[in-house]
């Protein structure tokens, strides 16, 4: 209940910080919860170490559901009307997908998010008729992909203040539960282009949105109440060194920097209430125009390994989320 409570101090951007647990054998760790919303770094290297504020730590033993309580009001709102935003930043390897997604056994804030959003809807009994939609895509070399549409290729467009983002062409698939969402994304992913051991690596070159669209009728007065929930597994944040790469792998590393750049400053402007915020300088904050401001409301994961050659990055994903609060 931590994101209700900090409301009305902070506005409508969180971000909170996960540290990924470390295997028996990995060393000992670099990145330690001080409190609730502190982590300290210790830089081996320097042999100095350093603190940072969020507003909420979670620690390397923290299991999905705990960290799904401190989620669970986003659900509301979308049924309320919002638009919601939910991030996962961070290096490739830090518990990105692992957050959002999780495995079969322990599913990550995409299943627990939607699952509630049917439970709310369903306790909310016969005065609203709810009717969900999901669409899947994926943002690669700032182009758009439907990874519901045999991965083709997608626009987006203002459609003015009462209408907002529009994407077009895309498949809305309608869902009656979080297993149908489940299976939407599964099937989704084998439209990206490459399989096996590929396909891992092009997903932390691109980023997966997985919009859950909310339509509740007001059965009595006939008022329509719309919302959506964005689920976002940010592509691999780490920076590539200059050395070396070139062609593809280049032009892919510089969108990545551009759009993850373009985000925290879009970021920062929903943060400060900026009336300027730069939305069309890339496709991920053109697509999230309607999602990320006014009267929205978004949680960024920045995702950290805890391990002592990580902390160069570790140093890097904290910085960009301190910058964007
Ligand atoms: P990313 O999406 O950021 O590249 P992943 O989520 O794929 O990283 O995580 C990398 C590996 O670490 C995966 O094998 C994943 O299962 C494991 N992992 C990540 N976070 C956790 C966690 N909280 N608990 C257990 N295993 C985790
Ligand atoms: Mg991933």
């Amino acid at each position: 209940e931590i994101y209700n409570e900090i409301q009305e101090l902070k506005g409508n951007l969180r971000v909170y910080c996960r540290i990924k647990p470390r295997m028996p054998n990995e060393g000992k760790a670099c990145v330690t919860v001080v409190d609730d919303m502190t982590v300290r770094i210790a830089d081996p290297q320097t042999e100095s170490s350093q603190e940072h504020e969020f507003d909420f730590v979670i620690g390397e033993s923290a299991s999905q559901e705990e960290i799904f309580e401190e989620v669970r009001p986003l659900a509301t709102s979308v049924l309320d009307g919002f638009n919601v935003c939910i991030f996962a930043y961070g290096q490739t390897g830090s518990g990105k997908t692992y957050t959002m997604e999780g495995p079969p056994s322990n599913r990550g804030i995409n299943y627990r998010a939607v699952r509630e959003l049917f439970t709310i809807a369903k306790e909310r009994g016969d005065e609203y008729k709810s009717v969900l939609k999901v669409s899947i895509l994926e943002v690669y070399n700032d182009k758009l992909f439907d990874l519901q549409n045999k991965r083709s290729s997608s626009k987006v467009r203002w459609g003015g203040e009462s209408v907002g983002v529009v994407i077009e062409p895309l498949l809305r698939t309608a869902v009656t539960s979080a297993d149908d969402v489940q299976t939407a994304l599964e099937k989704a992913y084998l439209n990206r282009s490459v399989a096996g051991t590929e396909c891992n690596a092009h997903s932390s070159r691109s980023h997966c949105i997985l919009t859950i669209f909310v339509d509740a009728t007001n059965n009595a007065t006939g008022n329509v109440v719309t919302g959506k929930l964005h689920l976002i597994d940010l592509a691999g944040s780490e920076r590539v060194k200059n050395s070396g790469v070139e062609g593809d792998r280049l032009k892919e590393a510089t969108h990545i920097n551009t759009s993850l750049t373009h985000l925290k400053t879009v970021i920062q402007g929903l943060a400060n209430k900026s009336h300027h915020v730069a939305y069309r300088n890339s496709t991920l904050t053109s697509m999230l125009q309607d999602s990320l401001g006014g009267n929205c409301k978004c949680l960024m994961f920045a995702n950290v390994s805890a391990l002592a050659h990580n902390v160069p990055e570790t140093i890097c994903t904290i910085k960009y989320a301190a910058e964007a609060r």
